[in-house]
Order: C-alpha cells, then sequence, then structure tokens
C-alpha cells in the first residue's frame, strides 16, 4: 500500500527492516519482469488442389475467428503422413487426387500461437466431383488474388514454388 511496482516507497514501508532489495541497495532490481510466455505451436497441412484446368480450390473460413470470412486454402489434420494426403483429401472432397508435391513450409505468428503451415500441392484426377458450394471456390490463381485472402495464403500463392527437400 505505501509503494508502486516502479517507485518503491521504501522509507514509508513497514518491510523496510527485513527487506533484502532494500539492504542491498537493489530495490530498483525488483520485481523483475515477467518471463515471456511462450506461444503454443500449432501445424496445419494447406493443400493446393489443382483441377485439369489449372484452377485451385479455396475454402471460406467460418465468420468468426482467425481469417474470419477470407478465403483460405482447405486444411488437414497434420497428423496425417505424407504419404496419406491423396487419401486423405478425398475423404475430405470426394475426389481422387495424384501424389503430393510437398513446398517448403514457412511460420506464421497469430497474437497468441504460431502456426506452422506446411503446404501440398495435389493434382485432382477427377474434378466433377465437387462443386462450387458456399464455402468453395473453384479459381485460377489470378482470380484468387482479387479475392479476400490471408496475407500468408497470398504470399503461398504468389511466391514461386520451392519443392521441399526432405
Ligand atoms: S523495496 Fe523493500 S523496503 Fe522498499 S518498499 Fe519494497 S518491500 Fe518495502
Amino acid at each position: 500500500m505505501v509503494c508502486t511496482r516502479s517507485r518503491p516507497a521504501c522509507d514509508n514501508c513497514p518491510l523496510q527492516n527485513g527487506c533484502d532489495a532494500y539492504a542491498n541497495n537493489e530495490t530498483s532490481l525488483y520485481p523483475g519482469s515477467k518471463p515471456k510466455k511462450a506461444k503454443p505451436e500449432k501445424t496445419t497441412w494447406m493443400v493446393i488442389l489443382e483441377d485439369h484446368q489449372g484452377r485451385i480450390l479455396l475454402e471460406r473460413r467460418p465468420p468468426s475467428g482467425i481469417w474470419g470470412g477470407l478465403w483460405s486454402l482447405p486444411e488437414l489434420d497434420p497428423a496425417y503422413g505424407p504419404e496419406e494426403l491423396s487419401d486423405a483429401c478425398e475423404q475430405a472432397f470426394g475426389f481422387h487426387c495424384g501424389e503430393p508435391e510437398l513446398t517448403s513450409g514457412f511460420r506464421h505468428t497469430f497474437s497468441h500461437y504460431h502456426l506452422h503451415i506446411q503446404p501440398a500441392r495435389l493434382t485432382v484426377q477427377s474434378p466433377a466431383h465437387i462443386n462450387d458450394r458456399d464455402s468453395y471456390k473453384w479459381v485460377h490463381r489470378d482470380q484468387a488474388l482479387t479475392l479476400g485472402l490471408p496475407a500468408p495464403i497470398r504470399t503461398l500463392l504468389t511466391a514461386p514454388e520451392q519443392t521441399l527437400l526432405l
């Protein structure tokens, strides 16, 4: 009640006699700054599904939450191994894909966590099985760039693709 965090009022302090900081003339060292809390790390697959016309599939994010309402790339559970991505796409979207081509991953930092984004490109071999719906859209890349995209997705779609060397 007699001091503040940055200006201890030692002369009026009832604890002065037993205070090591005061005795050692180290009152400016306390309280130390709080250790920075490490942000949680999350990982996701982001799939670039390309059909035979060169269009890619975008998915609209839910209206609230991270990237709310923006168009993004479909995500798959990071628990899938690269060799399972083709089957995972078939289960998720109902069409058959070729083998995935992994490209360089990157990390995006949100206010409360880091997201490791691992992109994988797959060629869709049966494109008729999914149509444009409210939350999905087949677009050519140049069209995609006219839509509201999260910044890392825009970067991903414009950056030259580098095959990931594992
Ligand atoms: S540094 Fe020690 S003596 Fe000074 S106000 Fe804080 S507790 Fe009291």
